[in-house]
Formats: structure tokens, sequence, C-alpha cells
């Protein structure tokens, strides 16, 4: 691949406001094909991060298919409701594994999800994990309980034959 070539699509754009080393990093992504010449361009003229333009791929660019409104602001309210943003995806690093518990809490009736999070654990199968992880949590409580009562009869039987001993 060339440099020549990609350099002529930059010749255009002001490119006052970033970094020299992001710019160079921006034209190797380019040349590598990792972002496309859209965000290239808008990366180059501040309007985008390296970042945020390798996230939309070679074939979309800030202007292009499944980007926000806001093309400054990619970050989006994490999925699990946990006030903290993230940048890459649904969730803050980690937090998906937090909707497993929520959505036990909606099994059982305990939480009301939002529909964007009712979806999310239908497709992502979190839905049926926890339902079956509600089941045998239940059965399990069911038989502590059998047990308690069990043992409570027991100690009881034992106090009543202490207290006659003393
Ligand atoms: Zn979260």
């Amino acid at each position: 691949m060339t440099q020549e070539q990609n350099a002529t699509q930059e010749s255009t754009t002001t490119e006052a406001t970033i970094h020299p080393m992001t710019r160079k990093a921006a034209d190797m992504s380019l040349a590598k094909k990792a972002i496309s010449p859209d965000s290239h361009k808008a990366v180059l003229a501040g309007e985008l991060s390296l970042e945020e333009a390798r996230d939309l791929g070679r074939n979309a660019g800030p202007e292009g298919p499944a980007v926000r409104a806001d093309k400054n602001d990619r970050s989006r309210p994490c999925l699990c409701g946990c006030q903290g943003t993230s940048k890459t995806g649904k969730f803050v690093a980690g937090h998906d594994m937090r909707m497993v518990t929520l959505a036990k809490a909606y099994v059982r009736g305990e939480a009301d999800l939002t529909d964007e999070q009712l979806a999310y654990i239908h497709e992502s199968g979190k839905l049926d994990r926890a339902r079956a992880q509600v089941e045998k949590e239940d059965q399990k409580r069911q038989e502590r309980i059998a047990k308690k009562a069990e043992a409570q009869r027991r100690k009881e039987g034992e106090s009543e034959a202490k207290k006659s001993d003393k």
C-alpha cells in the first residue's frame, strides 16, 4: 500500500486541534484500512477520537450507518442501570454479568426492567440462565427450610429432655 495515496485524502482537513502522534496513528489506521476515510477525516478534524474511529471500523464513518446522532459523544449509559457510562458497548466493562442478577430479580418479580434490558437478557440467553438459577435456588431454599424445621423439631425435643434433667 502506498502512503502517498492516503496522504491526499487529508490535505484539505484542519489539523490544528489534534496531536501529531494521533494524526500519524490515524494515517496508519487508514493505510491499514482499520478506519474509513470519513472517520480519518473526522479524527483529523478533532471530531472523533481514533479509538472511536476504530470502533466504527473501515466501513462506517461518523456520518455512516449505525452511528449515533452526536458524533462527538459515543458514550452511552451502562445498560445495567449503574449510572456509569460506556464508550465501547452496552456495558461498563464486566457489568454484563450484573444482568444475570437483574434478570433473576426480574424472574422473581422483584425488578422492573426497561425494554432494552429485557431485549438484552432475552437475546443473550441470560434470562434462561436466570430462570434456571432461580429455580435451583428456590429448590435449595425449600430444602433448607425443610431441614431447618426438622432440626428445630429435634432441638426442641432435646431441650425438653434437658429441662427435665435439671
Ligand atoms: Zn453498569
